[in-house]
């Protein structure tokens, strides 16, 4: 992009501010100079399939750091694996696996689901269970500070102790003592805001010996103890949904800021809940979905990705079955413009229209964009674009010199949006699909309507969709 300087703004939960975003905490005058944007995004839990709630949040993440490079910075980005906790201990005994099994077996299940979705791999995908060392060190830190305290087996953190306890959530001490148990927590503790940061072992649990005895980890000092491992130092995003703002963040930055006396991280970035048909999702109402569950029903991963990502992330996103056929309505639009690309033959010098047109696009997008990653706007400004290159085609005023530039430009989009399909016309055989559909069209001519349809049920097969229209009977290749 020529206009290097950054505007991206993002709410911070820890300000309650939306804030210019400056990568490394030192403004830089272009935004190729800025260090890469180091990111760590609180992953799945892998005790089973993630539902489409979770990816509401993974789908936010993976638009997030392919924002940030289509607007020229290079990311670092870590998404852990939570590999052991009740859910994953439980769950491994029931099936009679080890802990390993088990979580591979779920782990690879989130993998799949993620390249359904055409979510990006990250740079690194840190296990609980492989940074024990990392959690050790942070234990032995807060130990020297006299910040920790041991009952009954179990290495506790002592928030009295810790001043700006409550600045992420808001929630202070007194909120916590008036809400009985706000941690599902069996062990017994001093201070009922206390939280373990290592649990003793019990009968048919994995433990590690560790200088603080045997025992376990506990939830919160894992991904404190992973964004060490990989980051070393401050980072400058940390996501995740906003029912883990407390107390599982308020608790990392607690004892990673009280261990090493540093900031954890510069921009707090929460995603608001999905909901389903306006309510919570629960097992319970039978509207729990999990991805393979709407694949099932016949809906596409790109309508998913598309309707996931439509909304504002400070916003609860409603998900109803109609918006999901919206959803799939609004790609075909998209497809359909490919099409008539396509279709486009005749030959002629650039049209300077064209190029302002797809320049203007991308620079009110990305000031969009930039506004607190309102992508919901920017699909908005989007449509519009396809509303006028479609004009511009029916005033026959593009050719196959602008064709070229409007389909990088969709490429160059892609990059963010990852809905996008680009069929590759040239593995197809064109001629067979226009004799046949010609020998459907002559076949509607003599009415001869289950020939017609029989062809039509033959091209979708190979994976070609037929549309009749005023100018004539269109095809796309089925995504
Ligand atoms: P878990 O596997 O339960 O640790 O959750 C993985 C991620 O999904 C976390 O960032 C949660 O905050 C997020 N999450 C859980 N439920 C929802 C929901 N209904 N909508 C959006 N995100 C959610
Ligand atoms: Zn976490």
């Amino acid at each position: 992009m020529e206009d290097t300087i950054v505007a991206l703004k993002i709410f911070n939960t820890l300000t309650r501010r939306l804030e210019t975003f400056t990568p490394g905490g030192v403004s830089k005058e272009r935004i190729e100079d800025y260090p890469p944007v180091t990111i760590y995004s609180c992953g799945p839990t892998v005790y089973s399939f993630a539902h489409i709630g979770n990816f509401r949040t993974f789908v936010f993440n993976d638009f997030l750091r392919r924002y940030l490079k289509f607007r020229g910075f290079t990311v670092n980005h870590a998404m852990n694996i939570t590999d052991v906790d009740d859910k994953t201990i439980a769950g491994a005994l029931k099936e009679g696996l080890t802990l390993r099994e088990y979580t591979d077996k779920y782990t690879n299940i989130f993998f799949e689901d993620c390249k359904t979705l055409n979510i990006e791999p990250v740079e690194h995908y840190p296990r609980a269970t492989e940074s024990i060392d990392a959690m050790i060190d942070i234990i032995a830190h807060l130990d020297k500070k006299g910040l920790i305290y041991e009952k009954d087996g179990s290495i506790y953190f002592s928030i009295a102790k810790f001043h700006r306890y409550g600045r992420l959530s808001n929630v202070t001490s007194m909120d916590i003592k008036a809400g009985a148990r706000y941690d599902a927590d069996e062990y017994s503790k001093e201070d009922v805001r206390d939280f373990a940061l290592w649990k003793a072992p019990k009968d048919n649990e994995p433990y590690w010996d560790t200088p603080f005895g045997k025992g376990r980890p506990g939830w919160h000092i894992e991904c404190s103890a992973m964004v060490r491992k990989i980051f070393g130092t401050t980072i400058d995003i940390h996501t995740g949904g906003v029912d883990l703002i407390f107390p599982h963040h308020e608790n990392e930055i607690a004892q990673s800021e009280a261990a090493y006396d540093e900031p954890f991280v510069r921009y707090w970035i929460h995603v608001e809940h999905l909901l389903v048909e306006g309510s919570k999702m629960s097992k319970s109402l039978g509207n729990f979905f999990t991805l393979r569950d709407l694949l099932d029903k016949g809906y596409s991963p790109r309508a998913i990705r598309y309707l996931l990502l439509t909304a504002h992330y400070r916003k609860q996103l409603n998900f109803t079955f109609d918006g999901l056929n919206q959803a799939a309505q609004a790609l075909l639009r998209i497809d359909n413009l490919l099409a008539r690309l396509n279709d486009i033959k005749h030959e002629a010098t650039p049209n300077q229209q064209v190029i302002d047109r797809c320049n203007a696009f991308l620079t009110s997008f990305t000031e969009t964009v930039d506004d607190d990653l309102n992508i919901a706007g920017g699909i908005g400004i989007f449509f519009d674009f396809i509303h006028d290159i479609n004009t511009m085609i029916d005033a026959n005023t593009i050719s196959t010199s602008d064709t070229a530039y409007i389909v990088d430009i969709l490429k160059k989009i892609d990059m963010v949006f990852g809905f996008i399909f680009f069929p590759e016309i040239s593995a197809i055989n064109k001629e067979e699909i226009e004799s046949l559909i010609e020998e459907r069209n002559k076949a509607r001519k003599e009415k001869n309507f289950a020939k017609a349809d029989s062809i039509r049920k033959e091209l979708l097969e190979k994976g070609i969709i037929i549309q009749d229209t005023k100018e004539g009977t269109r095809w796309i290749v089925k995504s």
